[in-house]
């Protein structure tokens, strides 16, 4: 039996409640199959935690996520929140800032079997998550944005060394262990400070990886070369807004937004969150694709793999990876992907997937 691992679960907002639990579900069955034990933690978090808490995020909250060893974010909808909560740092933001989870690390591979722009992607986003163009991680106290007149807004933007260097180095460390091809986007003809300070910065980590071959883009031509030729890409590095831009776009092109995971890392603790937001358009109607949920747990039991040494629950990573992918590949998916099954039917066929894949273990 290898460690028992204590797991938040934080439901979140709008397909959040539908998702998050289908992927603990998931997650769980495939734990089992490896002899994995998993203590799940149901925390409050979003508008709910807003009606019983008076806050998105109760301090309880944070408590004892600080006590676990790491943890399931649903989407949340913060648009709709009452304010003040609306105008403060959004949930999300809120725990990446209090965590320090500096990287946000965002896959986007196609599936056989499913609609997609370019269908044979498979590159991953490092995104550098603490500060950038997001204004409101930038303050300890304060958004970042100020309005010193009804009809003038400013933001801050910053970039710093320490900041670049640690992501660049997560990033070129993935680099390494994939196909060894790594690309900058900045916007360093314009922003020739802040993106002009990313790239070189990140260009000096570079000699420390002389196995690893490095290009850079402007953010703006970066999205014409994903477009044209994203099974082209390996492992991009870039800024706090780009890469949640370009992540976007990364995921749809390789399938739908619905399948892009991520999870946000610091050395001590991660977070499995989905790319994609709480999409309130199809919430409470069971048809949102679960699977970027989905495979964020599984990308959070590698990182944990990697942090305690641990390669049991490295296999039930892969046992979740080979359910999805078995699943669309009989022709059951959500119709974001072309299919027909709804978010139940689609998780039911993930389960049985993991059983008769771990069976085969
Ligand atoms: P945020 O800013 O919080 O990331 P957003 O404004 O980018 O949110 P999303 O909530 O991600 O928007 O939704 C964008 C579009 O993608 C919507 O049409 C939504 O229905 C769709 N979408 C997002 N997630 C899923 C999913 N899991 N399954 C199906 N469709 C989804």
């Amino acid at each position: 039996m290898s460690k028992t691992y204590r797991l938040g679960v934080l439901d979140g907002d709008g397909i959040g409640p539908e998702i998050v639990p289908a992927s603990v579900e998931i997650a769980t069955a495939a734990a089992e199959a490896v002899g994995v034990g998993i203590d799940w933690l149901t925390l409050p978090l979003g508008s709910d935690a807003i009606t019983t808490h008076d806050t998105p995020v109760p301090d309880e909250t944070k408590k004892t996520l600080a006590e676990l060893d790491g943890w399931y974010l649903g989407p949340h909808d913060s648009v709709s929140y009452p304010e003040p909560h609306k105008s403060a740092l959004n949930p999300s933001g809120t725990l990446r800032k209090h965590f320090r989870l500096f990287a946000n690390i965002r896959p986007a591979k196609s599936f056989p079997g499913a609609e997609a722009v370019c269908d044979n992607a498979d590159l991953v986003i490092v995104r550098e998550n603490t500060e950038g163009f997001y204004a409101d991680r930038n303050t300890y106290a304060g958004t970042g944005e100020f309005m010193p007149t009804p009809d003038t807004a400013i933001m801050l933007g910053i970039i710093t060394r320490e900041a670049t260097e640690r992501v660049a180095r997560v990033a070129f460390d993935l680099a390494r262990a994939r196909r060894k091809k790594l690309t900058i986007v900045h916007k360093a003809n314009v922003l020739k400070l802040t993106t002009g300070l990313f790239r070189s910065v990140c260009q000096e980590v570079a000699e420390d990886y002389p196995d690893v071959t490095v290009d850079d883009f402007h953010i703006d031509a970066m999205t014409v070369h994903l477009v044209r030729r994203a099974q082209d890409f390996d492992v991009i590095v870039t800024e706090n807004m780009f890469g949640d831009i370009l992540s976007d776009l990364a995921g749809e092109i390789s399938g739908s937004l619905g399948t892009a995971p991520s999870i946000n890392a610091s050395a001590d603790t991660a977070m499995a969150q989905a790319s994609h937001g709480s999409a309130p358009d199809i919430a409470g109607q069971d048809i949102a694709n679960p699977v970027a949920m989905i495979l964020s747990g599984a990308m959070l039991f590698e990182w944990l793999s990697s942090r305690h040494d641990d390669p049991a629950i490295a296999r039930a990573a892969k046992i979740i990876e080979a359910g999805v992918a078995t699943t669309i590949e009989r022709g059951i998916s959500t119709r974001d992907l072309g299919g027909s099954a709804s978010t139940s039917e689609f998780t039911r066929a993930v389960i049985q997937a993991v059983r008769d894949g771990a069976g085969q273990n």
